[in-house]
């Protein structure tokens, strides 16, 4: 008799603690004998997989060398899997040889003696040494990814069945760029779900894997990842991303219905999670296929959306099956949470999963039927009556947690085949034989595809398997004991505390006492648009928000007067308490916050803002406040220069005067707020000047600044607003002499122009004038030849296109490194994704989540633009116009362009030169990295530039030489972030100063210094 075929009896239900971080008890089916009986069961699966450690399919892996140095030294593991994720895009022997040496020469990394010595040899050795490391690879990438194409894994999916194994087939590739990659992967399913059947159907039976507890099962199962399937899969347009992928999903799972094959959808990163569950959910209800879906026990979220999953099952009457996984993204999600300063959506310590994954599978166990005679729809392979519910697959190779389970199904009284158990390609082989000789059904998942889409798949397993937490690793390579591997999640860990939501090593400056809510600077999360309460909440405040109606038509003489009251209020403002002046932009900070969603509304109703790009420009206006307040605050303290007994030498800071802020419409709120902020906070006063086509917003935030500055008893006159045109009363402003300061933001004409203006002093002018001036920017993007494509293409297309590609850090220019040509593969492979990705951007109305593409300022700039586009079609090669949807111009009355994509451009060209500030690209060749520099520093421009590469001496020149104030290294060139990336350029891009920097507020002042003799007859107090 089976070992699990032993009658139990029915336990108890204890209380054990919650899967939640807090004491609060759940209820799981538990007890002593429950406990005892995992135990035995593990025990037992243990014992055998350790019998077959020596057989013909032992862990091999663990003896690979690659594996065991990666596991002994994190630096090498670091650099090594750098390595792994870049050796696809290495073409020659050559390349593959110095990209290992740059990698394992990075400091810090002790490289093992045998790759070493092949390091240091001559050319020859060289091809060989690079040779064996290639082998490695692709052998150590063969054992998780079972062939390129479904055909060649065929024969291992046979040999597998024979022996007692099950499949599951995933197509890899997951980045999905464009229509035509979603197109070309979707085929791929249809013609393996249309062809697979065929050739399974012949294979021996084998009723075991065949049948579970309610019925038959079918023989053909494959696993697909919905971000394949579309270019558009994101959550922030939940019904468009739906719709765009039900048009590849619904033939898919029509066929699988007709074929009777067996879908489930992998679960992704955690953005997507709701998402899926959704969509999983309307498939379902509209096709009758034997349908899976896979939920991480790694979610926080993991027990309330079981509950949920379970609810609709029944509700709906669907029988579906849930491969219950920990989650293969733990690291990914635990960055992502932390760049973003979102919460972590992942349990924080390993043993928090394992607890979660059993008490879901309780959750689970309890949904699932325990008859097919059960009321419910007819079956789709008999015809016969169906249950409703959920089936448990297991994806797991932790015997603790799959052992747990069969016994919660021991003490349910389901038998052994009411569970599956599934495990990956490549991995743990012994765990599979023994599970299966101990009556489980199982499944491996079998991936199949070419190395490049399957790299992120491949380099999640690797980063699994040499984890310090791996179950497999401590019970088959560090041969943990039975009672450490099989004990209850998280028994005898003491209570260490939890990681903070806000680790201390993301603060931006210290806390300042007296300074806002007296904690440090950190950047302010933007909306997570995964989230769908987030989603409403904002949707409802762009509908409800209005654009107030301002007229631009101060005089020069009406801006002569408020100079006049900004003057009347200098003095007091200056002399004012620094931390008072704080305490206006951390009040101002605040209420910005309380609105931030309706700010966002006007400026994308006025500007032509998509929602991101306008939730960005609101947190960038919170965070210079919140930044300026701490920074300020010790410049006005006198610092002591040395300590010289007799002598105290101090310095410090004063205001200069009267400022005029001149800001530009396409950051029309955290410009025009961040130039304020430091001026004001400062002790200068100011008059604010906004662009003429974004007087809205900026009244909104001079309603802030005003209220913050009357809360803190300011002087009437700190602020003035002047809502007017540039030509006329922007000029005068300038000339004014009672202006000491202009910080301006804009084109370079303008900005050059007031250069000028304010460098001629007038008689009674009693100061020079300090000009802070920003202007455009020509930015280049280069696309080395390790480049990562997909990211390359993602960032070029954002970093491009992103509001229009109005952003003075855009990339206008993107140069492809190709040593063999102008028209040779590597840069027609990148100029076709680009052009086919940015196909798949949606032109529309910027109020609605689903537009990439809103429309450019007024109609001037589509004339200007325009103008670009037909000088680049005289000279160069027009890849991709896109057309702007028929009727939109005018149901909205505002202007649209296009993406403009060009190629063969050449840096004589005009759209090569001259700032566009549109959504038109150029896309240039160079032969060589060093070409490319030189191309990318040939711009009189130094603002943003970018660099795609995976070869550490590149991304270290590129540090060096190429020249501009922003340098981003394999990420768009867009988005600075207040502190992290303090933003500005130099040559015409201007002046050199860093907004968001540490040194930005000292161009507002001017340094003052003294010397006290503090000798007194020959006696001092310090002596
Ligand atoms: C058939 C199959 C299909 C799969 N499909 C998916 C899928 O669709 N989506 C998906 O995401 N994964 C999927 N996986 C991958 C799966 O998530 C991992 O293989 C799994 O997490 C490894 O868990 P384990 O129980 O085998 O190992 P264990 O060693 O017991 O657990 C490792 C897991 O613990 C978690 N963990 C590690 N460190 C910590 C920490 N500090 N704090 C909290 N948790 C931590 C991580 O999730 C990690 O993967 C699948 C796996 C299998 C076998």
């Amino acid at each position: 008799m089976g070992l699990f075929s032993k009658k139990h009896k029915r336990a108890d239900t204890i209380v054990v603690p919650a899967v939640g971080q807090g004491p609060s008890p759940i209820a799981v089916p538990s007890g002593d004998s429950i406990e005892g009986r995992t135990f035995e069961i593990g025990s037992e699966m243990l014992r055998r997989a350790r019998g077959h450690k020596t057989g013909i399919l032992s862990a091999r892996f663990y003896s690979d060398a690659l594996m065991e140095w990666s596991m002994k030294d994190h630096e090498f593991k670091v650099q090594m899997f750098r390595f792994v994720d870049a050796f696809p895009m290495l073409r020659t022997p050559e390349a593959v040889f110095e990209h290992l040496s740059d990698y394992l020469s990075q400091p810090g990394v002790t490289v093992p003696p045998v790759i070493a010595a092949a390091l240091k040899a001559g050319a020859i050795a060289k091809g060989m040494a690079a040779k064996t490391i290639s082998g490695q690879i692709t052998g150590m990438a063969g054992k998780f990814i079972a062939g390129t194409d479904a055909a060649s894994a065929l024969p291992g999916l046979k040999e597998m069945w024979d022996g007692g194994i099950a499949f599951s087939v995933d197509l890899l590739g997951e980045t999905c760029l464009s229509d035509e990659e979603a197109d070309g992967y979707a085929k791929k399913y249809l013609d393996l779900i249309n062809n697979l059947p065929k050739s399974v159907a012949s294979w021996k039976s084998q009723p075991t894997l065949e049948n579970d507890h309610l019925g038959p099962i079918p023989r053909t199962n494959v696993s697909v990842k919905i971000s394949a399937l579309s270019a558009r899969c994101d959550p922030i347009d939940t019904e468009g991303s739906i719709n765009d992928l039900m048009k590849r999903m619904l033939p898919i799972l029509e066929t699988a219905r007709d074929r009777g094959v067996f879908v489930n959808f992998d679960m992704e990163h955690f953005g997507l999670k709701d998402f899926t569950l959704e969509l999983f959910q309307r498939c379902v209800e509209k096709i009758d296929f034997q349908a899976g879906l896979a939920m991480q026990a790694y979610l926080r979220s993991g027990p309330a959306d079981a509950v949920k999953m379970c609810e609709w099952a029944a509700r709906r009457g669907k029988l579906i099956t849930v491969r219950l996984v920990k989650g293969a993204y733990w690291d990914a999600e635990t960055i992502k949470s932390e760049m973003h300063g979102w919460p972590s959506p992942v349990w924080p310590r390993k043993w928090m999963t394992d607890r979660c994954f059993e008490q879901m599978a309780a959750i689970f166990l309890d949904a699932c039927p325990t008859a097919p005679a059960a009321r419910g729809r007819g079956d789709i392979a008999t015809g016969g009556p169906r249950p409703s519910g959920v089936k448990l697959a297991l994806g797991s190779h932790n015997v603790r947690s799959i052992a747990a389970v069969v016994a919660g199904l021991e003490r349910r009284n389901l038998p052994l085949n009411a569970i599956e158990l599934q495990m990956l390609h490549g991995m743990a082989d012994q765990l599979k034989f023994a599970a299966a000789e101990m009556g489980l059904r199982i499944r491996e998942y079998v991936p199949v595809g070419e190395m490049i889409p399957g790299m992120a798949y491949l380099v999640r397993r690797l980063l699994e398997n040499t984890s310090n937490e791996s179950w497999l690793k401590a019970g088959f390579m560090d041969n943990a004991d039975a009672g450490t591997l099989l004990k209850v999640p998280g028994a005898g860990v003491p209570d260490a505390p939890l990681p903070p939501e806000q680790a201390d090593r993301h603060m931006l400056t210290p806390a300042v006492e007296g300074v806002g809510d007296g904690k440090p600077f950190y950047t302010e999360p933007m909306r997570d648009f995964a989230d769908g309460a987030q989603r409403a909440a904002f949707a409802a405040a762009v509908q409800r928000a209005t654009v107030p109606k301002v007229a631009n038509d101060r005089t020069p003489e009406q801006a002569g007067r408020l100079v006049a009251s900004a003057e009347m209020a200098f003095q007091t403002w200056r002399d004012a308490n620094p931390r008072l002046r704080s305490g206006v932009l951390t009040r101002a900070a605040d209420l910005m916050r309380d609105q931030r969603d309706g700010l966002a509304g006007v400026m994308i109703k006025e500007a032509g803002k998509t929602w991101r790009e306008a939730d960005a420009d609101v947190c960038e206006a919170i965070d210079f406040c919140d930044y300026y307040a701490r920074l300020a605050v010790p410049m006005f303290e006198r610092e002591r220069m040395g300590k010289f007994i007799g002598e105290l030498d101090e310095q410090w800071y004063q205001a200069r005067g009267v400022a005029v802020v001149i800001a530009p419409w396409n950051f029309p709120l955290a410009i025009l707020c961040g130039m304020t902020a430091a001026a004001l906070v400062t002790g200068n006063t100011v008059v604010m000047k906004p662009a003429e086509q974004t007087p809205g917003i900026a009244s909104v935030l001079n309603d802030i600044f005003q209220q913050a500055l009357k809360e803190h008893d300011a002087p009437p006159g700190v602020l003035q607003f002047c809502p007017s045109p540039g030509e006329t009363t922007g000029a005068a402003l300038v000339r004014d002499a009672r202006i000491a300061l202009i910080a301006f933001t804009g084109s370079k004409a303008v900005g050059l122009n007031i250069l000028e203006a304010a460098g001629r002093t007038p008689e009674a002018q009693p100061f020079v004038k300090r000009v802070i001036c920003e202007m455009g920017g020509k930015n280049a993007l280069i696309i080395d030849q390790s480049a990562d494509l997909d990211e390359a293409v993602m960032a070029a297309r954002q970093s491009a296109f992103g509001f229009q590609g109005q952003k003075c850090s855009a990339c206008s220019r993107l140069i492809v490194v190709d040593p063999d040509g102008p028209r040779a593969a590597a840069i027609s492979a990148f100029t076709r994704r680009f052009v086919e990705a940015t196909k798949a951007l949606v032109l529309g109305d910027p109020a609605k989540p689903g537009t990439d593409i809103g429309p450019v300022i007024d109609i001037e700039a589509k004339n200007t633009i325009a103008g670009f586009i037909e000088k680049g079609r005289r000279e160069c090669t027009l890849e991709l116009a896109m057309p702007v949807p028929a009727g939109l111009e005018a149901a909205l009355g505002r202007s649209f362009v296009g993406p403009h994509i060009f190629s063969g451009v050449k840096s004589e060209h005009v759209i090569a030169r001259e700032e566009i500030f549109g959504p038109v690209v150029a896309i240039m060749h160079a032969s060589s990295f060093e070409e490319a520099l030189r191309i990318a520093n040939g711009s009189v421009y130094k603002l943003t530039g970018g660099v795609f590469t995976r070869k550490p001496a590149h991304i270290e020149k590129a540090k060096r030489e190429f020249r501009v104030g922003n340098l981003y290294i394999n990420r768009g060139i867009t988005g600075a972030l207040v502190g992290r990336q303090p933003f500005g350029g130099f040559g015409m891009s201007g002046v050199g100063s860093k907004a968001g920097g540490k040194d930005y507020l000292y161009q507002f002042v001017e340094p003052r210094a003294s010397c006290e003799n503090t000798l007194r007859r020959g006696f001092a107090p310090e002596l």
